[in-house]
């Protein structure tokens, strides 16, 4: 199933898109993906109802996060063995964990530059959604854990990241830095998640093209390694590192700015579009 969230900003109401392509109105069913909502067990469940019976969603509807916004964002640094050759730092001997502060937001949604910004770069990333809380499990055991998987691009401001002192989270959290969608494709649609095409492009320049093939540490590894150090809740989201490509990598390095297109896209998980603008208090 493709699941998501439709609606205006804060009031979005779950989705899915039927076998003819259409949006169907799953709030009769269900009021929102909440843990009960995500477990495996409740989407096979879902996944035997017939969803034409609901009421379409008109065409056009802003699409919001696919996830609610109550979870927590991990995130895995320098994943891709040549994205950390890029970034001129050594492969790690164990994965790298940061996490972001800010929620999850629509696909298609702008993206705002923070105040003082000089460096604002872009990271095309599979994301994993937690569907049953894990702690300390196996990697065997770990992809029962699963929701499913949609893009995601883990917006960075590297001044913020790299040269304000202590931890990266505080070029990682801005709102709209964390942009996920369009959909939620639940585990059992993808055969292989160590096997798929994820590009990025700046301008409608492709600057990212990989496979999560290269990927250093997998999706259960990732799931079962930060399972040893906090809970993963229904809900949560891990994005798991960035392929090379990113604006920092390039010579000399590129940054967006007001006005930028980044477009981007996964295998079977479809595409998201944002435009880039200065920040302004509402
Ligand atoms: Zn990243």
């Amino acid at each position: 199933m493709r699941l998501l969230r439709w609606g205006q900003p804060g009031a979005e109401k779950p989705g899915l898109i039927d076998g003819e392509g259409i949006i169907r109105d799953l709030s009769p069913w269900l009021s929102d993906f909440g843990a009960d909502e995500l477990d495996p067990a409740s989407l096979d469940e879902l996944a035997k109802r017939d969803p034409t019976v609901l009421a379409a969603v008109a065409p056009g509807t802003r699409l919001g996060a696919c996830v609610p916004g109550s979870g927590k964002i991990v995130c895995v640094g320098l994943n891709y063995a040549d994205h950390a050759r890029e970034a001129g730092m050594d492969l790690p001997a164990e994965p790298v964990l940061f996490m972001k502060g800010c929620r999850p937001s629509g696909p298609e949604d702008t993206i705002a530059l923070p105040p003082e910004h000089s460096r604002v770069d872009w990271e095309i990333e599979l994301a994993v959604v937690i569907g049953r809380e894990a702690l300390c499990v196996s990697e065997a055991d770990a992809p029962s854990h699963l929701a499913g998987y949609a893009t995601f691009i883990d917006m960075s401001e590297r001044s913020f990241q790299l040269e304000r002192g202590g931890q990266w989270v505080k070029g990682k959290s801005f709102p709209g830095f964390a942009p996920i969608g369009p959909w939620l494709v639940t585990a059992d649609e993808i055969d292989d998640p160590a096997a798929l095409a994820l590009w990025l492009e700046v301008n409608g320049e492709r600057v990212q093209s990989s496979s999560t093939r290269e990927m250093v540490f997998g999706i259960a590894a990732l799931v079962s390694y930060i399972s040893r150090f906090m809970p993963l809740y229904p809900g949560d989201v891990i994005a798991t590192g960035t392929p090379p490509g990113v604006g920092m990598g390039f010579s000399p390095p590129r940054w967006l700015k007001a006005g930028d297109e980044v477009k981007a896209g996964i295998d079977g998980l479809g595409e998201q579009r944002h435009r880039c603008v200065e920040w302004a208090a509402s």
